[in-house]
């Protein structure tokens, strides 16, 4: 980057720390993306004059709740929800919501942001937003859990809607959260509408659907892999996280013939050498979908490794797939995917590289797929559910898989076009950034100053 650019970078970013203080999950989004299209800015006025950047990193609007519910106990119980409404340039809002103890208003804040990329990239008429509680579903009961979905549906029914904003899951909100949420919505409003994605198949619900995010991203990996002259198959992996993105990331790359030898929750990460596919899988879905235990009781029950309190990504692999959360692969956890061979990293998770991380493993010579990118699959699938929702049909899971595979390779192509770089190789965080920026950027100017 010369001296101009890097100046007009710290300068927008000042602006940006300054508006938004004390949201570092947010800054860093922001900085990723401001990097990348400042100097496409620069070479286009009408952007420029537009203020379209500043434009677009100020939300539209955010929401921020209660949510008074009642525990088993009898006990009252208060959470924090918000709502992060951040554009509808392209489309009707669209965004998950996520349920942890660790939401704030800036991780929300930087999730919405990234969609914005994200789902311009699907090519799909979707805005972004995301949204989410600061509530624990861990331990708590299906009832307790209910409670709480119907407590915050009380308030959220007011600001969503099939044309307004479409939300989906995310951690913590799988399809029973999301059945409780609709029901809430349906009871509420007396509307059936595809106000949600994600949702069961009985309820409106798209085939596909579950598998899409994990699916979406082993089929980026294979793609950036073979633009530059690999296979994926024969291919060892590195897999973070046990949760709706990990598993069917590790179920598709062992049907392309990679083999995930890893796989984590918030309490440690499992080693096993002999890859989790076939039965073992199987077990590790039960165990993670239906169950609801912890990764500790794969080791016990199929004798292999288990670390407690760590992370996989000192074991030595081919690829990287984070799928997890945010931050979770630091800049020294970079440097030990470069030495151990690691050729390929594709975020299954968003932004779980850091900014460090991301420098370590792109100079190290690594392959690196931006969240927004790799991870789009689910999204997608949940723009196509949107559309069956209207035409009121279903497509059968081979129509679906069809449409997320072309999708998965033209946001490829995309990037690669727009991150081709003058040595040859391809930026996918530019490349991503710069593709998505575009279409929303237009659109924007298009309207006047709205
Ligand atoms: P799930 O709740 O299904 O699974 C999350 C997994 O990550 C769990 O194994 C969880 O372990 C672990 N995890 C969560 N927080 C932490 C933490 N702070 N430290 C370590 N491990 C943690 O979520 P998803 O699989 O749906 O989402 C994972 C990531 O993928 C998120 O970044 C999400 O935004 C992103 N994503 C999800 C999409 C989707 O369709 N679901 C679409 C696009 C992106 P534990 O059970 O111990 O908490």
């Amino acid at each position: 980057m010369n001296r101009n650019a890097k100046a007009r970078l710290e300068d927008f970013m000042a602006g940006c720390v300054r508006r938004n203080p004390g949201e570092p999950e947010f800054q860093q989004a922001v900085r990723e993306v401001a990097e990348s299209v400042l100097p496409l800015i620069a070479g286009e006025p009408r952007y420029q004059k537009a203020r379209i950047l500043e434009r677009l990193t100020e939300p539209d609007r955010i929401i921020t709740f209660r949510v008074t519910w009642q525990d088993g106990a009898g006990r009252v119980r208060v959470n924090r929800a918000w709502r992060v409404q951040f554009s509808n340039a392209i489309g009707p809002y669209k965004g998950g919501l996520r349920f942890h103890p660790t939401v704030t208003q800036s991780v929300l804040k930087f999730l919405g942001f990234e969609q914005i990329f994200k789902n311009s990239l699907t090519g799909l008429p979707m805005g972004g937003a995301k949204g989410g509680s600061n509530f624990n579903p861990r331990g708590k009961s299906d009832t307790e859990v209910m409670r709480f979905c119907q407590a915050m549906m009380r308030e959220l029914h007011r600001h969503i809607g099939q044309d307004t904003d479409v939300p989906a899951g995310d951690i913590g909100v799988g399809q029973r959260e999301i059945g409780f949420l609709f029901g809430e919505y349906l009871t509420l409003g007396n509307r059936f509408t595809g106000v949600f994605t994600g949702k069961g198949l009985a309820f409106g619900g798209s085939l596909g659907r579950t598998e899409a995010t994990g699916y979406g991203t082993a089929y980026f990996l294979r793609d950036m892999l073979a633009a530059a002259g690999h296979d994926i198959a024969g291919k060892t992996a590195l897999v973070s996280g046990a949760g709706n993105v990990a598993l069917y990331a590790i179920e598709k790359l062992a049907e392309l013939g990679a083999k995930a030898v890893t796989a984590s929750d918030s309490s440690g990460f499992i080693h096993d050498p002999h890859g989790i596919d076939g039965e073992r899988l199987a077990w590790l879905k039960d165990l993670k979908e239906r169950r609801r235990g912890r990764i500790r009781e794969y080791a016990e029950h199929f004798g292999c490794a288990y670390h407690a309190k760590a992370r996989p990504w000192g074991v030595p692999a081919d690829l990287a797939v984070p799928c997890a959360t945010q931050n979770e692969l630091s800049a020294a956890d970079a440097r030990a995917c470069v030495e151990h061979g690691v050729i390929a990293v594709a975020e299954g998770a968003n932004m779980p590289c850091t900014a460090e991380a991301v420098a370590a493993l792109r100079g190290g010579g690594v392959l690196f797929a931006p969240g927004k990118a790799a991870n789009a699959g689910g999204v997608a699938v949940s723009g196509l559910e949107q559309s069956q929702n209207s035409l009121r049909i279903s497509w059968s899971r081979e129509e679906v898989e069809g449409r997320l595979q072309a999708i998965m390779r033209d946001i490829h192509e995309k990037c690669r076009d727009a991150g081709a770089q003058a040595d040859g190789s391809i930026d996918y965080v530019r490349g991503a950034n710069i593709a998505g920026f575009r279409k929303v950027a237009d659109a924007m100017l298009a309207y006047g100053v709205v």
